[in-house]
């Protein structure tokens, strides 16, 4: 058992005297406000488990500069990132920022299989050859045996086997224009692997904002948003860089983002022009918030007798704190029934790469969503987040981006035949 409330906490000896200010990290209270809102603290219920404590390490490395034990880098290591703990501090501590700093600080050269990652995510044309070499694998039926003799839990393959899913290996073309009355014109952020692993949500996203009349711009020179990189204590400025230039030079309204991961990050971007990376955000603009906002009266959806749950990512509750949307955005569906998920404020553990780098905390963490899942009674899930619909997915879930499910009912009928059928 341990203290929520630090009593001994005395700031006054724990700040450094002299040294580089960083911001947030030395001005934590130990209220421990924040330690119940925390997943790993609900998986075990230790002190060293907590913000707090973990608050406590970042300080000792960024501030205090002082090296850390092996048990301490272990339970940074633990985290998930997701941001619940920034929620409800009272001292507003940037935990997320504070945690990239950290692994700026800490974290070496990717190499092996990471570096092989790394490299796909950077790399389009690497990924337009790798990729149909994966869908011959998906194809070919060898994945069980593979798992049968422990070659894949051998190569430390298992976890990602488990997540694969086939790709799309066409690319998407770089315009669509509007087929409802035209409005205007827009860029959708497609980042890296989504164009493949994720192609029906962006096939929705397009398929709606045609529909509403925007003309749709996929410009091909955009790459990853950087979020993996930065996590990961890797350099995202070169990706960075690369879509703030790209989307910059074009003529459009907004830039959308359909997935809230990607989106979280992209809307923190930092650049050394600043001028540049603020006009980048000033048109950055969630989806679901730009089809709300643009959605016109005369156009109405089939009614759907569904009922689903909305999940809602910690990118996009403790980030963009937006998920609003998605519920004002669903019920244009009539009849749909939408309940958010219970547990909502608890991560499903796919925290970007942590589902690979932490399969057994993710998988425990996975299974209590499995179980609020099943306890609601839907027959649905939906989801913002594409990494955490793949995980979802993968231990047995039917979870699909809202967006899909709008565009699935998008077969627009005239008025009177909505009238006559009473479905208004
Ligand atoms: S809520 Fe904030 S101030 Fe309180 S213990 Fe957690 S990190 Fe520190
Ligand atoms: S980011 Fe999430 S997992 Fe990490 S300390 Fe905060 S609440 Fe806990």
């Amino acid at each position: 058992m341990f203290d929520f409330i630090d009593m001994d906490f005395d700031p006054a000896a724990t700040l450094p005297s002299a040294g580089p200010y960083l911001p947030d990290a030395a001005d934590c209270m130990r209220c421990g406000l924040c330690i119940n809102t925390c997943p790993t603290f609900r998986l075990f219920q230790t002190p060293e488990e907590t913000p707090r404590s973990r608050i406590r390490t970042l300080s000792k490395i960024l501030v205090e500069n002082q090296p850390i034990t092996d048990a301490e880098r272990l339970h940074l290591d633990n985290c998930l990132q997701c941001r619940a703990c920034e929620t409800v501090c009272p001292s507003r501590m940037a935990y997320g920022e504070l945690f990239d700093q950290a692994q700026a600080h800490l974290a070496a050269a990717p190499q092996g299989l990471a570096k092989l990652a790394f490299c796909l995510i950077e790399n389009k044309r690497w990924r337009r050859r790798l990729l149909p070499l994966l869908t011959l694998y998906l194809k070919s039926g060898v994945q069980k045996p593979l798992r049968h003799i422990g070659l894949l839990k051998k190569l430390h393959l298992e976890d990602a086997n488990a997540l694969l899913t086939r790709p799309a290996l066409k690319p998407l073309a770089a315009h669509y224009p509007a087929t409802g009355a035209a409005q205007g014109q827009v860029a959708l952020f497609t980042g890296c692997i989504a164009e493949h692993f994720d192609n029906a949500t962006l096939q929705a996203a397009i398929q709606l904002l045609n529909a509403i009349g925007y003309a749709v711009i996929v410009p091909p020179g955009q790459g990853c948003c950087g979020a993996v990189h930065q996590h990961n204590g890797q350099s995202a400025t070169g990706l960075i860089e690369n879509n703030i230039n790209v989307f910059n030079a074009l003529d459009v309204e907004a830039v959308l983002h359909t997935a809230t991961g990607c989106g979280a990050m992209l809307s923190e971007y930092r650049h050394e022009d600043a001028e540049a990376a603020d006009l980048f955000k000033q048109r950055l603009q969630d989806i679901s918030g730009f089809l709300l906002a643009h959605w016109p009266d005369d156009l109405h959806l089939q009614a759907s007798p569904e009922k689903v749950a909305v999940h809602e990512p910690c990118s996009q509750r403790n980030a963009l704190k937006n998920q609003q949307n998605v519920y004002a955005l669903l019920a244009k569906i009539p009849r749909l029934e939408v309940t958010p998920l219970p547990d909502n404020h608890l991560c499903c553990g796919a925290g970007g790469s942590y589902m690979l780098s932490h399969p057994d905390n993710a998988g425990q963490l996975r299974a209590m969503k499995q179980q609020a899942i099943n306890g609601s009674g839907v027959e649905r899930v939906v989801s913002s987040n594409f990494g955490c619909a793949v995980f979802m997915n993968a231990g047995g879930g039917e979870v699909v981006h809202p967006l899909q499910l709008m565009a699935g009912q998008l077969a627009v009928l005239p008025e009177t035949v909505l009238r006559q059928t009473n479905i208004f």
